[in-house]
């Protein structure tokens, strides 16, 4: 008997991202950026859970933002629905609820984390029992970070970020995220990173020659050494980034003084992640920024992908 019809339901849980490096090549013709970047899967879950249904739907709760999040085709995880359906020519639809952790348009993959749970949970739901293979090349076909939340873990990805290998980690890594209410559009902060680059090339950095994963970043993530991890940690969107939110800088700075070891915008922002040499130190630096009137989480990686929960 298969998962789904023992329990008329699926639930799976799905990581939100950190990228620890993030290096942006420059633009392809299809207005894509090439990437060399290493992502990890954090505590930070996503909830999906399809239910037997005629049609598709959708419903969305949990973080403060959902409001802004779409509920038609538009929605990750609604188009991984239909996309599996297509491929797999499932008949029936399915009713999706998604509870949110993951802050909308963060910088986070929170919409690439439904989409990877959807997946998984569908192909649960429906008995269509595709490979890992076969889902990994749906999941790249949603967007560039959906192989990941598939995968969870440690992952050097390239190319779109869609490219993945895995990296390995040992430990743990502890990390303070303060989120923004504001999102901020990953479009916008690309294209902010693009004219940075093209009128001031100072402010900006050049589009790397060779997009490589820097060896210390590798070998820090291999070590579970996080004092050689901060060392490394590197995002070229943040000049873009911290130019339409220049107060995610004094975050970063207030992150430090209060005790991290260095703080990073998490992809395209706004989210900053502080990256702490311990749990008792994270719990500090987030008492110290929480007393200062900020929003931080607690979490560590690296976690496990998109999981059916028993
Ligand atoms: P990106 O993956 O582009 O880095 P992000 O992590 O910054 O994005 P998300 O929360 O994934 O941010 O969503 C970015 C935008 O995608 C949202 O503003 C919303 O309009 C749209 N979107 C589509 N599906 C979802 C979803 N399931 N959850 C949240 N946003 C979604």
């Amino acid at each position: 008997m298969s998962l789904a019809s023992s329990t008329g339901s699926v639930h799976v849980r799905a990581p939100g991202k950190i990228n620890v490096y993030l290096g942006v090549g420059g633009r392809d013709d299809d207005g894509y950026h090439a990437l060399a970047t290493v992502f990890q899967a954090v505590s930070l879950y996503e909830d999906v859970i399809a239910r037997h249904d005629d049609g598709f739907s959708l419903t969305v709760s949990g973080v403060e933002d959902v409001a802004s999040v779409p509920l038609d085709d538009r929605n990750l995880a609604m188009r991984a629905a239909k996309l599996l359906a297509a491929a797999t020519e499932y008949p029936g639809g399915v009713a999706l609820e998604i509870r949110k952790s993951v802050p909308v348009a963060g910088g986070m993959g929170g919409g690439s984390a439904d989409a990877a749970a959807a997946l998984v949970a569908c192909d649960a739901l429906w008995g269509t029992g595709l490979s890992p293979a076969r889902l990994h090349d749906l999941a790249a076909r949603l967007g560039a970070d959906v192989p990941f939340a598939l995968h969870g873990g440690t992952a050097v990805g390239t190319g779109r970020g869609d490219h993945l290998n895995p990296a390995l980690a040992r430990g743990r890594f502890d990390w303070i995220l303060v989120t923004s209410d504001q999102g901020l559009s990953t479009p916008v902060v690309y294209q902010r990173l693009d004219l940075l680059r093209e009128e001031h090339g100072a402010l900006a950095d050049d589009p790397p020659m060779s997009l490589d994963v820097p060896i210390p970043v590798l070998q820090a993530l291999r070590a579970g050494d996080p004092v050689q991890l901060a060392e490394g940690l590197e995002n070229d969107l943040q000049t873009a980034a911290v130019y339409e939110r220049p107060d995610l800088e004094d975050v970063i700075r207030q992150g430090v003084a209060a005790g991290a070891l260095q703080g990073i915008v998490s992809g395209s922002g706004p989210t900053v992640a502080l990256l702490c040499p311990d749990p008792e130190t994270a719990q500090d630096v987030q008492t110290s920024l929480r007393e200062a009137g900020l929003d931080p989480l607690h979490v560590h990686g690296p976690v496990a992908g998109a999981r059916i929960l028993a």
